[in-house]
Parts: C-alpha cells; structure tokens; sequence
C-alpha cells in the first residue's frame, strides 16, 4: 500500500511537472505570436511638406506614399503650405497620432529643433527629406548635392554670358537648401567677379520661393538698372518663372539667359522654346524611393548609414546623397522625357510640329 501511494504522487508530481510545463510553453507561444503581431503591425508614417502648392512637391509626396504602401506602410500627410507656424503644429499633433517615423521637408531649416527633439525623445526617428534641419537631433538626412546644383545653374549661365551684368536671384531666406544653391554659384561666379567679367547689379532672395514675389523683384531690378542685365542666376524654376514673366513685359524674354532647378513642367516647356536656358533636373523618383526605404528601416529601429556624414550643429547626420543633372534644350529628350518625368507631347505642346525633334 504504501508503494502504491508512493507512486501515486510521483504520478501527481509529474502530471503536475507536464501541466507547468504546457502552462510554460503556453506563455512562450502567446509571447512569440504577440511579438509576430507586432511584426506584422502597419507601420505609420507622418510625412510634414513644407508647400503642397509647388509643383515639385506633388511629386514627392505621390512617389514617396506609393513607394512607402509598397514596403508596408501607412503614410499620414500634411501641408504647411508655406507658414512655418502650421508646420509646428502639424508636426505636433502627428506625434501624438502613433507615428513610428516623422520625415520633414522643413520650411525653416533653424525653427524645429524643439520639435525633432520632442519626437527623438518619444522614441520617433526623425528623416530630414531634401532640406537638412539644424541644430537637432536627425536621424537621417536624403538629399541631392545642393552645393553642385548652384554650381551647375552658374556654369551653365556663365558658358552662355561669360561676360556682363548679373542678378543673383536666391530662393527662400530660411530655406538650408537655398543658402547651398547659392555657395555654389558664387564657387563658380566670384573667380570671374573678381577677374572684372562679371558685375552683379543686384542680389535677392524670394521669400518661400514665391513667384510673385520673384516677379516683384525682377520688374524692380530691371527699373532699377534700365533694363541692362545679361543673366539672371534664379534658384529655382518657380522663381525663374516669376522673373521671366517681368522679362517678357519688356520683350527681354529669351535674350536673357536664366537659370533654373526641378524640371517643373512649364520650365521643361520654357526651355525647349528658348526662354529659359536650364533647368536641374534631380530625379524626384530617386530621392522619394530612397526616403521611403529610409523611413521604412528607421521606423522599424533598424540603423541607417549614409554615403557621407554631415554636421547640422547638434550631430553628425548620415547623409544619403545624390546626383544632380544639368538639362538644357539639348538634354530634354535623354532626360526628363527618357525618364518618363514628363511626356514628350506636354513637353514641345507649345513648339510647332514640324519644329521639334523626332519621337524617342
Ligand atoms: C528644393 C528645391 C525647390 C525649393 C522650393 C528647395 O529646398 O531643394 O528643389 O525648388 O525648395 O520648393
């Protein structure tokens, strides 16, 4: 009897070894398929633009959201349209909507540090998109080699005027990019400042790179200086769009050269009729795809390494950097259009059939 009960509770004492046992793998099991559904959880992305209302940026926003559902994500977008305060709130109120990655194109490079480093602290990594934001803690930074895009507007300018009077159109004040667009240029223009081929008669820069506002400024400059200027170095196609508008109530509209930057439709049409010289042509599929990716991988806690790092007075930023591409009447077609950025027949809509190269 008594062996009899000994191994009635070593039977007990097992069968309560298996229960714990199966209790154990059962908490196991719940754990690893809470943790699988984490995995499969939509990830959330809060995109702030700084200016929907610019053609560019249309673009951007279209690439980067597609590309981004591709890899898994949901995008929740918003426009400042150009007022920083809205911006900031916008920014604000999409940390508190669960985001798991904030990417940026600031309006004002130097007034979002508090900002970025509320979300670094609440655990959301912040992807600066185009325009680095200063003084804060980013934890990615996708753009186009700025510094060569204004080289490359000069050089081109320069080639076709190597000699005579020059407006310095700059972009928006509080914009980084702008600041970059303009060291390049004066790389390319002092040499020959200095040298006595170049005289700039003026130099301004248009606030939230508005159009009418550049426009203000060209009618001005062109009062101003009697109508003796030989090329405009604009920062970008909006702005180059504005002061060719004030050239052309002066039939000065195709004698100038001028300058340019994103390969705007209408600035892909001013070119093949010859009123704008260039424009830089920075593939916006490139720079949106590569964000996506980025946001992608910050928002799942993964590190991302840049081609190069750059200091924005806080930290050192992982800079992904990409190539700029110089386009002038000539490079329309093996560019823009090969690309399918804009379709052939948008772009000669305005020059005579028999006047436009063949189809590609
Ligand atoms: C961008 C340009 C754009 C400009 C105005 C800059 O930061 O780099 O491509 O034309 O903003 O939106």
């Amino acid at each position: 009897m008594k062996k009899c009960k000994g191994l009635l509770s070593l039977f007990l004492v097992s069968l309560l070894v298996l229960m714990l046992a199966a209790c154990g793998e059962d908490v196991a099991s719940q754990k690893a398929s809470s943790s699988k559904g984490d995995q499969n959880k939509k990830i959330k992305i809060g995109l702030s633009v700084s200016d929907l209302t610019l053609e560019r940026w249309q673009h951007d926003r279209d690439i980067f959201v597609e590309k981004a559902k591709g890899l898994g994500a949901d995008v929740f977008v918003q426009s400042a349209n150009g007022d920083e305060a809205k911006q900031l709130s916008q920014i604000q109120n999409m940390l508190s909507q669960g985001i798991d990655a904030l990417v940026i194109i600031a309006i004002n490079s130097d007034s979002l540090t508090t900002v970025v480093d509320q979300a670094k602290q609440e655990g959301i990594p912040v992807l600066a998109y185009d325009r680095l934001i200063n003084n804060s803690d980013v934890s990615a930074y996708v753009s186009f080699d700025n510094v060569r895009v204004g080289e490359m507007q000069a050089e081109y300018v320069v080639k076709n005027v190597p000699k005579g009077n020059y407006f310095m159109l700059g972009g928006s004040p509080t914009d980084n990019n702008a600041k970059m667009f303009r060291e390049g240029q004066m790389n390319v223009i002092q040499p020959l400042v200095d040298k006595g081929d170049i005289k700039i008669i003026g130099d301004q820069w248009a606030k939230n790179w508005d159009a009418n506002e550049a426009m203000k400024i060209m009618e001005n400059a062109l009062t101003a200086n009697k109508n003796k200027i030989d090329a405009v170095v604009a920062s970008n196609d909006a702005t180059a769009g504005g002061a060719i508008q004030a050239l052309s109530a002066q039939n000065m509209d195709g004698k100038v050269a001028i300058s340019g930057q994103d390969a705007d439709l209408a600035a892909v049409q001013r070119i093949v009729e010859g009123k704008q010289s260039m424009t830089v042509y920075k593939p916006i599929k490139t720079i949106a795809t590569k964000s996506a990716e980025v946001a992608v991988q910050l928002a799942k806690g993964e590190k991302v390494e840049g081609s190069e790092k750059v200091n924005n007075g806080k930290v050192d930023v992982p800079f992904i950097k990409l190539d700029p591409i110089m386009v002038g009447k000539d490079e329309v077609m093996d560019t823009i259009i090969k690309d399918g950025f804009h379709p052939y027949d948008d772009v000669y809509k305005n020059v005579p059939e028999n006047e436009r190269p063949p189809r590609p």
